[in-house]
């Protein structure tokens, strides 16, 4: 995760919701809630409610919902870390250091999925379609010992129809196991 969840709820609380949302809807207070016009669909009379206990805002005509980063992600078009940056900015709260942040350098994500699938193709070499490779590489003076050491690893001649389809099962079951996400751009490369 880019951002913990102490620090987003930490920006939620610095930014009333509905100090951030006037900037671009006229609000009217009405009871608990906040009222106006729909920025996200044409309206003339106000079906958008701002409610700063619950820290969402709702549109009873269009059904926009969401939170103060939805709404700027929503209204000013930005991905969800853009969102975050500007509300921090807002806030004047530092934004995390680098190093706890994930998504600009190969992450414990990317190392998992090779992992899995390295782990898949020495799998292949001990199962019975490994079984001339085996012998190839005794052949070749190295043993199990060594194979195991340096993780050698064993790519089937049919691993377009089964191998790959394999290796991507396995790389998303382990994956998730781990915790990884994004492994869409993996299968990617190994198509
Ligand atoms: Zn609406």
């Amino acid at each position: 995760m880019r951002f913990t969840p102490g620090f987003l709820d930490e920006l939620r609380a610095r930014l009333p919701l509905a100090d951030g949302i006037s900037r671009r809807v006229r609000l009217k207070k009405r009871g608990r809630d906040h009222l106006g016009l729909c920025p996200f669909h044409k309206e003339k009379t106000p079906s958008f409610t701002v409610n700063e206990d619950k820290g969402f805002y709702h549109c009873f005509g269009c059904g926009a919902h969401g939170d103060a980063i939805d709404f700027v992600m929503r209204s000013e078009n930005l991905t969800f870390p853009e969102a975050v940056e500007q509300l921090a900015g807002q806030a004047g709260l530092p934004l995390p250091a680098e190093t706890e942040r994930e998504g600009r350098a190969p992450g414990p994500g990317l190392h998992a999925a090779l992992e899995a699938a390295a782990a898949w193709f020495e799998a292949q070499l001990r199962a019975p379609a490994g079984r001339t490779a085996r012998d190839y590489l005794a052949g070749r003076g190295v043993d199990e010992a060594t194979r195991r050491r340096v993780r050698l690893g064993f790519a089937p001649d049919d691993a377009n129809r089964a191998g790959v389809p394999g290796v991507q099962r396995m790389v998303r079951r382990d994956g998730r196991r781990r915790g990884v996400r994004g492994l869409a751009r993996f299968d990617t490369t190994v198509r």
